[in-house]
């Protein structure tokens, strides 16, 4: 048997309705801020990410999934987003005309990392970009936006991490004093001992324990803003505290790439380690012009669509569509009902049968496994009489405390009661017991 790459997985149902219920409501609350779906291809130059996200990041010296194609021209599978959303609004020119240009994305991205809980070689990011804007009320809107999705999904409490990065030249001047800061202390990772003297900035985010109590002592970014930058964040902040945003400020956090200036931030699930952030972005103003661009003003985010996927409620997204199911017996009746549960479908309303000549109860175990609302029951007599047999099921019936077709038996045990209905008037029947104007 040919099974799936390791790190890559399928995601199956009940799990993929899950999915689909974040991103539609993703879906939604961009299109309240005005974002609009940019779709892209999953393989870009490998060029494009080494530009971008840094050489010295884990994700272009480690990580990313390269290879020559067939020509000998070397490709990669997205690591993320950002760079390729950039690219496609440049070659596109997108960027041109008045007024912030809003995209969003989705999508699965590849990292060779190593496979553990939570982490996947294929995963999953919703995208958030904004070009054009330089103002830091932008800044507060896209963390807004963001808010407002993980709030409608019910992610329950959350902590949002903020830091300035500061523009290119605060960064040298930090650069080169944390470089400074780092040139004799003992016991680096090799990663880090290379990154102090190339890109001291990559030492913050290094995973090693022993390296993160090195840095403890480090000068932090704050300290290099410069007057521009420092008022840019404290405006950041004044607007968070206004609409009574609570954050916490990481003077640390910097972020796996290289392209972040200014305000950068991350979501933290409670429940999930530092490193497990749900969301992270920030601002991105030089990038454009890394990739051959004008000047173009960017923030944006991403959400990481797995590790929210497991702190979201159990219980959230799952398929709650009520269904009918149509129960046959023998060659006539089972014509009769692929008609009904067209009609059904075509009601809009979920109909489902058995084309097997299953039995009667081998049906009914079938239905009740569809978690169906109601089965239909058609058989000679009922064909004869024109009248089909409705049944609500009791699981169903208990929860829409359908009190006039439920009637308790002895022993306290519920019963439900079966209707008869003529075949005219069945799929409007159900449609008033299931269907959107049904009362719950
Ligand atoms: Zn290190
Ligand atoms: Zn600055």
């Amino acid at each position: 048997m040919i099974k799936a790459i390791r790190g890559m997985r399928d995601i199956l149902p009940p799990e993929s309705s899950r999915w689909q219920w974040v991103e539609s409501v993703a879906r939604e609350v961009f299109d309240l801020y005005g974002y609009k779906e940019i779709r892209l291809p999953l393989l870009e130059r490998t060029e494009l990410f080494a530009r971008s996200i840094g050489a010295d990041t884990d994700i272009v010296a480690k990580e990313m999934y390269t290879f020559p194609d067939r020509k000998g021209e070397f490709l990669t599978l997205r690591p993320e987003a950002t760079a390729s959303v950039l690219r496609a609004v440049l070659e596109n020119r997108l960027d041109k005309g008045a007024g912030v240009k809003k995209f969003y994305t989705m999508g699965p991205m590849f990292r060779y990392e190593r496979p553990q809980k939570g982490r996947f070689r294929q995963f999953y990011q919703i995208n958030c970009e904004a070009f054009g804007g330089e103002a830091p009320e932008l800044d507060v809107e896209v963390i807004l936006l963001l808010l407002q999705i993980l709030k409608r999904l019910l992610l329950g409490e959350m902590r949002l991490l903020i830091n300035s990065l500061g523009g290119p030249e605060c960064q040298e001047k930090f650069k080169a004093g944390l470089g400074l800061f780092l040139i004799n202390k003992e016991g680096l990772c090799e990663d880090c001992q290379r990154r102090r003297t190339t890109n001291p900035l990559r030492v913050l985010d290094c995973k090693s324990a022993h390296c993160q109590g090195i840095l403890e002592n480090a000068p932090v970014i704050r300290d290099y803003l410069c007057s521009a930058c420092a008022a840019h964040f404290a405006r950041v902040l004044e607007r968070l505290d206004y609409f009574k945003v609570a954050y916490e400020v990481q003077p640390r956090l910097v972020r796996g790439l290289d392209y972040y200036t200014r305000t950068a931030f991350e979501v933290v699930a409670a429940g999930l380690g530092a490193q497990d952030a749900v969301a992270g972005g920030g601002r991105y103003n030089g990038l454009a012009r890394e990739l051959g661009g004008p000047d173009l003003p960017a923030v944006g985010f991403a959400i990481g669509e797995d590790r929210l996927l497991e702190v979201l409620p159990e219980d959230f997204g799952q398929d709650h569509r009520r269904r009918v199911f149509v129960a046959a017996m023998g060659e006539a009746a089972r014509e009769k009902a692929f008609t009904v549960v067209q009609e059904l479908r075509h009601q809009n309303l979920a109909g489902e049968m058995d084309f097997e000549g299953r039995s009667l109860k081998a049906q009914m175990t079938l239905a009740d496994r569809l978690n169906a609302a109601y089965v239909v029951i058609l058989g000679e007599r009922e064909l004869e009489t024109n009248l089909a047999q409705v049944r609500p099921m009791r699981n169903f019936a208990a929860q829409a405390q359908d009190t006039a077709n439920l009637t308790e038996v002895q022993g306290g045990r519920l019963q439900v009661k079966q209707e008869q209905v003529r075949f005219e008037e069945l799929v409007d029947y159900l449609a008033g017991k299931i269907g959107p104007q049904a009362e719950f």
